[in-house]
This record gives C-alpha cells, structure tokens and sequence, in this order.
C-alpha cells in the first residue's frame, strides 16, 4: 500500500465522521485539493475546483438543479477519464453521495442534519429562560441581548439572540442548563432565511 493511497483512505475515513452529505463531500473535496490531488491531468483538476465550487453553492443554501446535474457530470468525468485511481475514487465518492437525498433537500432548504450553517439558527426560548446571564456571558459577539435576573421584583428585558451579530459558534447553547436555547432549522430561499 502506498503513502498516498493511504492519505486517501484516511480522508474517506475522517470524512464519515461527518452525518451531513454535503458537508462530508465538501470536506473530501477540499482535503483532495491541498495534498493528493497532483494537477497532473485536466479530468481531476478541473472536476475537483468544478465539485467544490458547486459544493459550497449548495452548502450556502445557494444551490439548484443545475448545481446537482453538474456535480454528477463531474464525478462521471473523473471516473471515467482520470488519470489515476484518485481521481476515479473521488469521482465515484461524489456520484455515491448525489444518491442520498440530502443534496436534493439542500436545494429546497434543509440541511436535516443541521451542521451547513446557510440551514440553521440558534433560538432563545423565553418559556425555558430564567435570566441567569450564562449565555449572554459566553457569547464573545455580543449577540445576546437581555438583562439578568437580580430580583423577582422587577421587571427584566427578555433574553434574545440577534440574528444578524451570531456567527453560530454554538457557544451559548453549551452553558444553557435550561433548555432555553435551540438550534432550529431555517427554511431558506437563496441563502436569505424566510
Ligand atoms: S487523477 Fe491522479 S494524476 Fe490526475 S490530477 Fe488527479 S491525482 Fe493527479
Ligand atoms: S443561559 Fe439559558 S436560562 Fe440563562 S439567560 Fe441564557 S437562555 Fe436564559
Ligand atoms: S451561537 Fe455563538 S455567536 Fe450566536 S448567540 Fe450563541 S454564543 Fe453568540
């Protein structure tokens, strides 16, 4: 077995650690481009650039049809016309995953497993919250407004997450033991939520 034949395996085997199909494509793709993938013939090199352009379009909520019909062109190009068995492999990986699912559902707006960002957002739910602060605190982008509980007399400004300010770090969420914050998905319409 060769060192690069290894690479390659242990970038597929990395990569099923990931439930997303796109992501996990994505993350093939981009591994493939800074090491194995040597440039040395056209098939590979266009394909793997072409996959990964279309890849971050769908994971972006950005995706259509066209975005699905090319990326299967692509992999049966690298299949069929690569080089090496590299290039054939990841030709053949990117045609298994455009089989699930999941790339059509990412064209309509759901990424089900919630890890593409373009799909998901964290929610203060007021029910649950008891005002302690946590959230607020480990938030690093102040996109958490709200005032702390100091006393059951007075009146205090709900907790709430910002849309616009949350990178999604998912940081929040951690330190919440009320269930008070949720990640939820978001139907998406050409990346802008809805
Ligand atoms: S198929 Fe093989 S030879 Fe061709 S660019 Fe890819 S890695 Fe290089
Ligand atoms: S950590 Fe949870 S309970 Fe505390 S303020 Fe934030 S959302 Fe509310
Ligand atoms: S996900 Fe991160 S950035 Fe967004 S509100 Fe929570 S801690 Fe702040």
């Amino acid at each position: 077995m060769t060192e690069k034949t290894t690479e390659m395996q242990d970038i597929f085997k990395a990569a099923q650690e990931l439930a997303c199909p796109v992501d996990r494509s994505k993350y093939v793709i981009k591994r493939f481009l800074a090491g194995p993938m040597c440039g040395k013939c056209f098939p590979c090199s266009f394909g793997s650039y072409e996959s990964m352009m279309r890849l971050r379009e769908i994971a972006s909520a950005l995706g259509s049809d066209e975005d699905l019909a090319a990326l299967r062109q692509v992999g049966r190009m690298m299949v069929s016309m690569s080089r090496c068995k590299k290039g054939k492999d990841v030709g053949a990986f990117l045609i298994e995953m455009l089989d699930e699912s999941a790339f059509r559902e990412h064209v309509e707006g759901l990424c089900g497993q919630m890890q593409c960002v373009a799909f998901y957002e964290y929610r203060n739910v007021p029910e649950n919250c008891v005002k302690c602060g946590k959230c607020q605190d480990a938030c690093r982008e102040g996109a958490i407004i709200g005032e702390k509980q100091v006393s059951i007399k007075c009146c205090h400004m709900a907790f709430e997450i910002r849309q616009k300010r949350c990178n999604k770090c998912g940081e929040c969420i951690k330190v919440c033991s009320n269930n008070a914050i949720i990640k939820v998905n978001i139907e998406t319409t050409a990346g802008v939520p809805v």
